[in-house]
């Protein structure tokens, strides 16, 4: 699903944010990126997100070399095949979650009506079919991520990255939205969630470290 090989990404100013990454995630992995602040990961999560292109080395998403896509048909790979999840969840203040997570497929050329059926359906399968009608302000922060879950996974993409999607909860939310993670995972997506916190990788089947831009395979 991914292969990054010998990745480098330096910003300008010339920061090495990522120092010759290597790293094979295979379909239907569950993989934990853990490192403290300031590490690089990211810089991956951009990277395999194809949000950024590296400076040097090559990126392969779903078996599509990223260096050779314009950026017309990167953003079709990343609107078919990734979902996106972040710490602040990234949800628009007064829309309900039902509008938001049915936008998840404004890209995906299907009709409204077709769209709002998908997004109840994507927010049962996240414990929220109580809340279709909330908005943000009227839910909590774990609900809040549920719905950015629900919206990330509504076009049911083959890869799913979650950056510190736990950041901002509660260790009850936080468990909540690991065990969703992981039930999609079991379902068949690939996921990489990307975590400063260990108590959290160590919970999850696979962990790479990161530490100054450079990946090492945790042994299992
Ligand atoms: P992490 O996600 O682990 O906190 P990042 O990938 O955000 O790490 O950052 C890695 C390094 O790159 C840090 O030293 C950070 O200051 C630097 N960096 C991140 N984004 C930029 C940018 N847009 N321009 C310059 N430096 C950056």
């Amino acid at each position: 699903m991914v292969a990054l090989r010998d990745v480098r990404n330096v910003y300008p100013g010339g920061v090495v944010a990522v120092d010759g990454v290597s790293l094979r995630v295979e379909e239907g992995e569950l993989v934990a990126v853990v490192g403290p602040s300031g590490s690089g990961k990211s810089t991956v999560l951009h990277l395999v997100g194809t949000l950024d292109r590296p400076t040097s080395g090559a990126v392969e998403i779903a078996g599509h070399d990223v260096a050779t896509l314009s950026d017309r048909r990167l953003s079709a790979l990343r609107a078919g095949h990734i979902g996106f999840v972040f710490q602040q969840f990234h949800l628009a203040p007064g829309v309900s979650a039902l509008e938001a997570v049915a936008d998840g497929l404004l890209y995906a050329g299907v009709r409204r009506s077709v769209r709002l059926d998908r997004a109840r359906a994507a927010l049962t399968t996240v414990g929220l079919a109580h809340r279709m009608g909330h908005r943000p302000h009227e839910l909590s922060g774990g609900e809040r991520q549920r719905v950015a879950i629900a919206r990330a996974v509504v076009g049911k993409p083959a890869l799913l990255l979650a950056d510190e999607p736990t950041g901002n909860l509660d260790s009850a939310s936080g468990a909540a939205v690991l065990d969703l993670l992981r039930g999609l995972h079991a379902a068949g997506t690939t996921v990489i969630v990307i975590t400063h916190d260990r108590e959290i990788a160590a919970r999850l089947p696979r962990r790479v470290e990161i530490r100054d831009g450079r990946l090492t395979e945790v042994p299992a």
